[in-house]
């Protein structure tokens, strides 16, 4: 049931218009043969692009299944080309790219027919046009006459009641044209064939009805439809839907035709992902290298607990290193402002008191490597060299103060001292009031550690240390009663051999180990707990300790002490002689890195509700420069991040343009897909799956090349920093870069694929 009723179509090119068709009726029968004849323009190629949904008519009304076709909408039209109407043209308009199975397929892929279905539906068509054996070729390794015979196959596909044939055999032979029109002859037995032809002898051999053109008008008619003819059965109309995985096959397909240039615009989309990806892949190394640098030495470093506590919070790190972004920079009024004291807000003053001391005392053991409770307490310490005689030992030097070596809360596990240090010689025993010497990775010492414990020369064996003795002077051998004051007893030599005086020797040698090099190499001489609380024993009850605790002047001095004044106070003093006391430092060397938060927090609860000044703030430098480095690596990636981003940016445009120019290169492919009934949403498909396929190419190909080049990074960086494998790939970051690649190519490819979609169908078809 198909009528036209006053078709008008005219075309406007510039001022000029064409009427192709004028006022054109014509009502067909259900079932006939049909033939077009008219001169070249009269107007027959627009009237079958018309009857087949290609193109719109401007006004009067096409009739299909008794029901006007004016308000059909775009996809209803897209259902009745698909299976309503099987289109043949002159140039056969197959799609090159595939095979000819597959475009035999293509109309029945759009309305979606199961893949076995259409196999097989495909195959028997081919058969029927006697091409079975040529199923696998592509279009152009076939002959003119088999090519039209492939397109005839495939206007059969989805069984379309209606077939419209433009000049089918225009380009072929006589003796071809007459097989292909037995072939056209035998479809329309059972289908309605409107055929246009120039071959009037051809017409008049095969169809059952001539209509004649001229000037888009109808000249003659010889086999009218009457009024009282019915037609009963109607035509089918079903809706149809490409998938996306037919349009990646049909892309996929397309693409492989030009490998070289998928592969080179690949290659270039995938720059910017190779960046990106190698700058993360370095920075995460680099991370993961900061961190076990953190978890193996800064875990190492202790919290200190002294008088003044250093403590910052980001924003402050950030304004002391410089780093921070202060819009306020530079100002340009003329003004002076006042500075905010940096050092004020991130210094504390802490009061070390008993209660504190005592709250320390409930850290849990376990998570401790170690723990030094320094006190002022002077050692009176005398050396003996053969050459120089008797010294008094300067253990409080500015340059190398003696330190005190912390002790292991945990008897028989490795504290922080056996962690760090090779003992060379002798043993350490926290137990024996005692001296450690520390040497440097070249078992160095200053000459002046070297005098103290009353040694010369530039080479000194172990064993001539370890028999060294020095002697620990009591208080009241060493000071001496005058009038109301105390005097220092200068007879070094006396004091030495003085039956009071406690032997105090250099327990062991020890030295860094060889990969805690980079924490600490230092040199110098550390001492046993034992032997400040041996000191402090002998000396708490001395002469000068009680009238120091009874006066108010400084009993070495005479000079009136300063409750103020911390230096000169009386409680200074009293530590200093020996009194028992509160501990000036304290340092805690956490087990690991994680033990490091327990100890924190313990500390922090103390300071729960406490009033400011009652606070005690400890330092703590790990922490501290961890976050810094850690922000510092962030800044760092962000900017290099940015910087490779601008190739994705231009890569993303490219695939824009090379999108476009494929358009351009399919347009044929786009007309011949919307006679096959193509919704327009589908030909968007078409392209986006060939931007998709790019991105997932250029993405992918990125992360092989990243990963390829983080070989050579590696060893560049080993050779410079002898860190081995510093870059590496988090593997969440190379899925992250392909669907960035994806998404990018995807919004890059979307607008020239709608102008592909919104392509004309019939001006696609004539493209060449
Ligand atoms: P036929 O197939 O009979 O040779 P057509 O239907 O192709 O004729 O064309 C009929 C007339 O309409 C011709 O004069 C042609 O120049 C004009 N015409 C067809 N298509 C277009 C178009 N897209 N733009 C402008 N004029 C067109
Ligand atoms: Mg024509």
């Amino acid at each position: 049931m198909l009528e036209l009723k006053n078709i008008k179509k005219t075309y406007h090119t510039g001022n000029f218009s064409q009427n192709a068709l004028k006022s054109f009726s014509l009502k067909f029968r259900k079932n006939e043969f049909v033939a077009i004849l008219g001169p070249s323009g009269s107007g027959k190629t627009t009237l079958l692009n018309i009857i087949g949904g290609l193109d719109r008519y401007d006004s009067g009304d096409l009739i299909i299944n008794e029901k006007s076709t004016k308000k059909f909408k775009e996809t209803e039209w897209d259902a009745y080309r698909n299976n309503c109407v099987g289109f043949i043209f002159q140039n056969y308009n197959l799609i090159s790219h595939i095979s000819v199975l597959e475009n035999v397929e293509m109309g029945m892929t759009l309305s979606g027919v199961s893949k076995k279905k259409k196999r097989k539906q495909a195959k028997e068509l081919l058969k029927r046009v006697g091409l079975e054996k040529h199923i696998d070729k592509k279009p152009n390794q076939l002959s003119g006459g088999q090519m039209q015979r492939v397109a005839i196959a495939r206007a059969l596909a989805n069984d379309p009641d209606i077939i419209l044939a433009d000049e089918p055999t225009g380009a072929l032979d006589s003796k071809i044209s007459k097989q292909i029109m037995e072939l056209i002859a035998d479809i329309a037995k059972d289908k309605l064939v409107i055929m246009v032809t120039h071959n009037q002898c051809l017409a008049e051999e095969y169809a059952t009805r001539i209509v004649k053109m001229q000037d888009g008008e109808i000249l003659e008619d010889n086999n009218q439809t009457k009024k009282e003819e019915k037609e009963e059965k109607k035509f089918k109309i079903k809706k149809t839907a490409m998938n996306f995985l037919t349009a990646l096959n049909l892309s996929f397909n397309n693409i492989k035709t030009k490998k070289g240039r998928t592969a080179l615009t690949s290659f270039a989309a995938s720059i910017g992902i190779i960046g990106i990806a190698l700058i993360l892949a370095l920075s995460n190394g680099f991370k993961i290298e900061i961190d076990n640098f953190e978890k193996d030495s800064l875990s190492d470093a202790p919290i200190i607990i002294s008088e003044q506590a250093m403590s910052m919070d980001e924003e402050t790190m950030m304004k002391m290193s410089g780093l921070d972004k202060d819009k306020e920079k530079y100002p340009t009024e003329k003004k002076v402002y006042v500075e905010e004291n940096v050092m004020e807000k991130v210094t504390h003053t802490n009061n070390l008191t008993e209660d504190y001391i005592n709250y320390l005392k409930g850290l849990d053991k376990k998570y401790l490597s170690g723990i030094s409770y320094q006190k002022m307490t002077s050692l009176n310490l005398i050396s003996k060299s053969d050459e120089k005689g008797y010294e008094l030992v300067d253990t409080k030097n500015m340059n190398m103060p003696w330190t005190l070596l912390p002790t292991n809360p945990n008897k028989g596990q490795k504290g922080i001292i056996e962690n760090n240090y090779d003992v060379l010689a002798g043993k350490i025993d926290n137990e024996t009031p005692g001296l450690i010497l520390l040497v440097n990775n070249r078992n160095q010492i200053y000459e002046s550690t070297l005098k103290q414990l009353g040694l010369e020369g530039k080479k000194v064996k172990f064993d001539d240390i370890l028999k060294k003795e020095l002697k620990l002077v009591l208080n009241d051998d060493y000071y001496k009663e005058v009038g109301e004051y105390f005097v220092p007893n200068t007879n070094l030599e006396e004091l030495y051999h003085n039956e009071n005086s406690i032997r105090v020797k250099v327990q062991a040698i020890i030295r860094c180990k060889e990969e805690k090099e980079m924490l600490s190499n230092s040199s110098g001489i550390a001492y046993t707990n034992a032997l400040t609380e041996l000191a402090i024993d002998k000396n708490k009850n001395s002469k000068i300790v009680s009238a120091q605790q009874e006066n108010d002047y400084n009993v070495l001095t005479h000079q009136p002490l300063e409750e103020e004044n911390k230096e000169n106070s009386k409680e200074t003093i009293l530590a200093y002689l020996g009194a028992e006391g509160i501990p000036s430092i304290i340092y805690i060397y956490p087990k690991d890195f994680e033990s490091k938060d327990y100890i924190t927090d313990y500390l922090d609860k103390y300071n729960d509700k406490k009033k400011e000044k009652d606070r005690v703030e400890y330092t703590d430098m790990a922490g501290m420069i961890s976050s810094l480095s850690g922000n510092i690596m962030d800044a760092i990636t962000i900017v290099l991040v940015a910087f490779s981003s601008i190739s994705l940016i231009v890569s993303s445009i490219m695939i824009g343009i090379i999108t476009y120019i494929s358009v351009l290169e399919r347009t044929k492919e786009i007309g011949i897909l919307r006679a096959l009934g193509a919704r327009k949403k589908d030909i968007k498909r078409v392209f986006m799956a060939e931007a998709f396929i790019v991105g997932v190419a250029s993405g992918v190909l990125g992360i092989i090349i990243a990963r390829l080049l983080i070989i050579p990074t590696n060893i560049v960086i080993e050779n410079m920093s002898s860190l081995p494998n510093v870059a590496k790939m988090n593997p969440i970051h190379a899925i992250i870069l392909i669907i960035i690649s994806v998404i990018l190519t995807m919004i890059s490819g979307y607008i020239p694929s709608r102008v592909a979609s919104n392509k004309d169908a019939v001006e696609s078809l004539r493209t060449e």
